[in-house]
């Protein structure tokens, strides 16, 4: 994918904070955080989103980073959040799977805001 801008990071073609790295995985601080701590990790290859095939490897490493970037980042023990959004409603706006990682702050229990 030679014009993703997620593809363009893992190739390190495109600066980013790297928070960690492994052979299927690299984290990276959200250029516009919505929260103090807010980091995203990204597999190395193109999926566009989590219905793109993904292989189990890959998801599992995605999944088993959110706790390693939160340790990295400090919020391990305060808490977490952990959201993908995944397609149009979810209002996806990079089409390469990320998972968002987001701390530091307390946030409110609802998870969801929908327009209209
Ligand atoms: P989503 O709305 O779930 O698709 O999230 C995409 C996220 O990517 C947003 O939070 C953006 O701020 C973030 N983003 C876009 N471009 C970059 C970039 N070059 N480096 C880091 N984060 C980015
Ligand atoms: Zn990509």
């Amino acid at each position: 994918m030679d014009d993703c801008i997620f593809c363009m990071i893992a190739r390190g073609e495109l600066d980013a904070r790297t928070v960690y790295s492994n052979d299927l995985v690299i984290a990276f601080d959200d250029i516009t955080p919505q929260a103090p701590v807010h980091t995203l990790i990204i597999p190395r290859r193109h999926y566009a989103d989590m219905g793109d095939d993904v292989p189990d490897e890959v998801a599992c490493a995605l999944f088993a980073a959110a706790p390693k970037v939160a340790a990295i980042k400090g919020v391990a023990e305060t808490g977490y959040r952990v959201i993908i959004n995944n397609g149009r409603d979810a209002s996806q706006t990079v089409q390469h799977l990320h998972v968002h990682v987001m701390g530091g702050v307390p946030f409110s229990h609802g998870m969801v805001h929908f327009s209209q």
